[in-house]
């Protein structure tokens, strides 16, 4: 069996990811989508709100599964029998970074793990879950840049803001 995990904050998922985890899924037996609670990082979805989110959007595709998770990648991979860490290339910028959390891993986890990387579509090239809440902080519509099963949740998140 060949266990993939594609893992991020999801903070919205956006049209990039989805495309990603479609074509991930064709190149594992078995697809994780490993959503990522990082306790000192600050989201505007709550974990439980970006699970629900990703599970709207691809909840029911056969061999994906959505899973939650706090601390090393390594270990997520570990807990789930999984050898093969997908990630996203986008422009030039996300190579560094990439590259740096490949080693890692590979290092952290003796050689056992291999990272992949999918080059972003070029439509995608340029999208981000930052981008997407700007956009949606300051009123502009983001149906170009997330599904709409999505759409709501982050007009909700918004109004919310605003109140507060
Ligand atoms: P992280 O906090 O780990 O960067 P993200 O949710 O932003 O989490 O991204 C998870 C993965 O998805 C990363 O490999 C990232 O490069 C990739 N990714 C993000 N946006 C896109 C996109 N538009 N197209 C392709 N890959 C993307």
């Amino acid at each position: 069996m060949r266990v993939g995990v594609y893992a991020g904050s999801f903070d919205p998922i956006t049209k990039g990811h989805v495309d990603i985890i479609k074509r991930a899924a064709k190149l594992t037996d078995n697809l994780i989508v490993g959503i990522l609670n990082n306790g000192s990082k600050k989201y505007w979805f709550s974990l439980e709100e970006r699970r629900i989110m990703v599970e709207k959007i691809i909840g029911g595709i056969d061999n994906i599964e959505i899973k939650t998770f706090e601390g090393l990648l390594v270990d997520f991979m570990q807990e789930n029998d999984a050898q093969i860490i997908v990630r996203g290339l986008r422009a030039v910028s996300d190579y560094e970074y990439e590259l740096q959390l490949a080693l890692g891993n590979s290092m952290l986890s003796e050689g056992e793990l291999e990272t992949i990387f999918l080059p972003a579509s070029r439509e995608n090239l340029y999208l981000s879950s930052s981008l997407v809440r700007e956009i949606a902080i300051n009123k502009g519509k983001v149906d170009k840049f997330v599904n709409k099963e999505i759409i709501e949740d982050i007009e909700n998140k918004v109004l919310h803001m605003k109140k507060r």
